[in-house]
């Protein structure tokens, strides 16, 4: 069986290995094949949201419990999980804290459309953390950035948005926009547009200021929408001043800067602003700060919080296309107090940061005795491996080495020993629950599959 010259991954082989794992997957989750047969009929494509079709296999595992890092599907599989709802449940599935706060709450009222105690300890917290001294909340970062996006347009009168080629900011229209051959046209998986994306959106290559300064030049942009570093095309960090260059080109063109750390957030407590001592005039988060439980805010600097409250008239201000029925609830409130001041706390970033690098070293290990030519990047809690030697500078290089084929081997040899890896790309988050032995454990199975691939 053996076929490969050194760093060379053989296609044929790739192909049996997939038919022989797929087998595996199918004969030993015969629950989770049942009920995703049952919820066919009335579940379009089989799964609640039609992403979750992309988990490698047939079909995905149905879910018995998370705790920790830990997930039990329905046939009684066990998996340590590095995908923790893509940054959903960074700060572990149920942790204690979260779901005593969140059980109180829920009896004492879910959504009430006012605001409890809580509303002002979560907005402190998270003034503390990332130095933006006002805060809104929504359900979800995709809401956030929308918001957050209006505002920029409402202040300063233009109407479009900058950001980096493959990025990703949640279901914003503006975002799915992509460069060809310089021109910005809509990404290959944009459906439905509204309107040609052009009119909306400049595109710009990650860690190119020039490409920066010739579109805030134009005039015509409101804001930049940006990750401090890429994570949705695997991890592309920026060089070392580019985002400072961001900052004084946004200065320099009276362009708004919008930090979307809905991802970035695992690089530390107060995620890659705080680390980095960035200074965007809007910031973005979401996901994990409730602990799993819906939540998602923006903060504004005191000027930006002055002019919207200016030129926002009372009369119309649940009518302007900033809003969310639920938004800000008891629920969501109670979810992030404790998830932000006893969960996602200082000494466990100090942990997961610690066993990124650990994993890291384990995965860049397995790559080495294979003869895989990859790289594998480390941003704070968050690792991933990629197909390319070098890591990527931007997000078509990131893209350019992409291998769907090859990810979805790997993704399901993972989960059919036992690990889960986020559907999307080859990233493994940690969480305050996770352990060293699982990381460890991870390392003996990457040998193990990435070593099979290559010999
Ligand atoms: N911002 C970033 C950087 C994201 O990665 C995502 C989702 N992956 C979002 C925003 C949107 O989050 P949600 O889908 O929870 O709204």
């Amino acid at each position: 069986m053996g076929l490969r010259v050194t760093g060379v991954l053989d296609r044929a082989r790739l192909g049996q290995l997939w038919d022989r794992e797929s087998s595996r997957f199918v004969d030993s989750h015969p629950g989770s094949a049942t009920l995703f047969g049952a919820g066919a009929a009335h579940l379009t494509g089989g799964v609640p949201m039609s992403w979750m079709s992309k988990w490698p296999g047939p079909f995905p595992v149905f879910v018995e419990s998370a705790i920790g890092a830990q997930i039990v599907d329905v046939d009684g599989q066990r998996y340590v999980d590095f995908c923790l709802g893509d940054t959903g449940a960074m700060a572990g599935h149920s942790p204690a804290p979260t779901v005593a706060a969140v059980t109180a709450q829920l009896h004492r009222g879910i959504t009430t459309m006012l605001p409890t105690a809580d509303a002002a300890l979560v907005a402190a917290e998270l003034a503390r953390r990332f130095g933006l001294p006002s805060w809104q909340f929504t359900l979800s970062a995709t809401d956030a950035n929308r918001h957050a996006l209006r505002y920029a347009r409402l202040l300063t009168g233009r109407r479009k948005v900058v950001v980096h080629d493959f990025c990703y900011h949640g279901s914003v229209d503006e975002a799915f926009a992509t460069l060809d051959g310089g021109r910005t046209v809509p990404r290959r998986s944009s459906i439905g547009p509204g309107v040609p994306v052009c009119e909306t959106t400049i595109v710009v290559p990650f860690n190119d200021l020039p490409a920066m300064a010739t579109a805030l030049a134009t005039g015509e942009v409101a804001v930049v929408l940006m990750e401090p570093a890429l994570t949705n095309v695997g991890i592309v960090l920026p060089d070392a001043a580019y985002n400072d260059g961001v900052r004084a080109l946004c200065d320099r063109f009276g362009v708004l800067l919008i930090i979307d750390e809905t991802h970035t957030f695992c690089a530390g407590p107060g995620g890659m602003t705080a680390r980095d001592a960035l200074r965007p005039d809007l910031l973005v988060i979401g996901k994990s700060i409730g602990g799993g439980v819906p939540c998602g805010a923006f903060g504004l600097t005191a000027d930006v919080a002055g002019r919207i409250e200016r030129a926002v008239a009372l009369e119309d201000i649940d009518v302007g296309g900033v809003g969310g029925t639920l938004a800000g609830n008891g629920l969501s409130m109670a979810a992030m107090v404790a998830t932000l001041t006893e969960v996602l706390t200082d000494e466990a970033f100090e942990r997961m940061c610690a066993l990124a690098q650990r994993w890291s070293a384990g995965v860049r290990a397995g790559l080495e005795g294979a003869g895989a030519p990859w790289h594998v990047t480390t941003l704070g809690g968050r690792a991933e491996y990629g197909f390319s030697a070098e890591p990527p500078r931007d997000g078509a290089a990131a893209a350019a080495a992409d291998d769907f084929e090859l990810q979805q081997y790997l993704h399901l040899a993972a989960l059919n020993r036992g690990f889960l890896l986020t559907p999307f790309h080859n990233m493994a988050l940690m969480s305050p629950a996770t352990t060293s032995a699982d990381v460890d454990a991870h390392t003996a199975m990457f040998a193990e599959v990435v070593g099979e691939l290559f010999s």
